[in-house]
């Protein structure tokens, strides 16, 4: 079996044959059928992430077929399709879990770097960059708390958008941010998880929604998924104060931050309205915060994060799933091409020139 290498950062992936550890106690191997490109995996070959340990295998938007279960795997049998998420299923019964907050189980954890499970032809141990999960490879051997069970119908280029994008965008809507009808956000970044957040805040009825990015390309997507205003914080001489003017003087009452970068999380959490609420997706590229004061704060303004959107993964799946079935939630636009997994670094250079939502890989 193949799969696609990071053996230096910044350099192209390097596709060769690994061998691949078979399904312990509740993992079960996986065969890739498509797996999407996301900027996380991007930052990580660039070496934005830190310290990945090298060499490391990216890709964690995946769609595939369960080949093979190991001991005590009980939810998927061989055949099923499935997705895979970095974040799992919570163990039920950890105080997360019990609260009613799964994404933040103390138990099946989220974890960025994985150990991995390949080795490569000189005996090396190849690491995993998004932990559980290692897509760009034609089999993946993946706990099954991190596997959703798919429908058969499901196209499997439209299932792996949901494993990242999909659940990371619409999810900090509902269930982080928790955004309510009639509310005004600013969504900055119009990528594949931006274009999630203004799909989410379409869906619960929040008005006016604006959304911002640096591309005219971008926010013309973003009208189709909801966007009723549009600010392009390049050409805009103060982003801050037009979301103002949108927002009655007030400022937006949620914004999402879809984007990395430091500066860009300030100017969204200056966007916000006082007693507002800025939820951060972007995890940036480790910058520490330095301009902050507390007075930004005085007047009830709010910060908070999303890992994934906080995602309940196997109740949240089945949901979105089922909008997209009955029209109301787009898949097939966040879909901007297709490549066989052999042209891999072609598909990553096309989705850095950041002008492609999604570029989907095929096996
Ligand atoms: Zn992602
Ligand atoms: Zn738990």
């Amino acid at each position: 079996m193949k799969a696609a290498i990071c053996y230096e950062f910044g350099k192209p992936l390097v596709i060769e044959e690994v061998t691949l550890d078979p399904p312990g106690k509740g993992d079960v191997k996986i065969r890739m059928a498509a797996t999407a490109i996301c900027h996380s995996d991007i930052h990580a070959i660039k070496g934005e992430h830190g310290n990945l340990p090298l060499p490391a295998i990216p890709g964690h938007e995946i769609a595939g077929y369960v080949e093979e279960v190991g001991e005590d795997v009980t939810y998927v049998k061989p055949g099923d399709p499935v997705i895979a998420s970095i974040i799992p299923e919570g163990c039920g019964h950890c105080y997360y879990c019990r609260i009613g907050s799964p994404s933040l189980c103390q138990t099946n954890r989220l974890y960025l770097f994985g150990e991995g499970r390949f080795t490569n032809k000189k005996g090396q141990r190849i690491s995993q960059y998004a932990g559980a999960v290692a897509g760009f490879a034609e089999y993946a051997t993946i706990p099954e708390v991190n596997l959703v069970k798919v429908p058969e119908d499901l196209p499997v280029d439209r299932a792996c958008l949901i494993a990242c994008g999909v659940i990371s965008g619409f999810g900090a809507v509902m269930n982080r941010a928790k955004v309510t009808a009639n509310s005004s956000i600013a969504v900055i970044g119009c990528g594949g998880v931006g274009l999630n957040a203004i799909q989410g805040a379409a869906f619960v009825g929040a008005y006016p929604i604006i959304a911002v990015d640096v591309r005219d390309s971008k926010l013309e997507i973003a009208r189709v998924f909801g966007a009723t205003h549009t600010v392009n914080a390049k050409e805009e001489s103060d982003p801050i104060k037009k979301v103002q003017e949108l927002t009655y003087g007030r400022g937006a009452d949620f914004v999402i931050v879809a984007v990395a970068g430091i500066e860009i999380l300030r100017q969204g959490f200056l966007m916000s309205a006082p007693d507002g609420t800025t939820c951060v997706i972007g995890h940036g590229h480790g910058e520490q915060l330095s301009a902050w004061t507390p007075t930004d704060f005085m007047r009830g303004r709010k910060l908070t994060g999303s890992a994934m959107g906080a995602v309940r993964l196997r109740i949240d799946v089945p949901r979105l799933i089922e909008l997209y079935k009955i029209g109301r939630l787009k898949l097939d636009e966040l879909v901007s091409g297709h490549y066989p997994f052999e042209q891999i670094n072609e598909a990553i250079e096309s989705s850095e020139k950041g002008e492609v939502i999604r570029n989907v890989l095929m096996f």
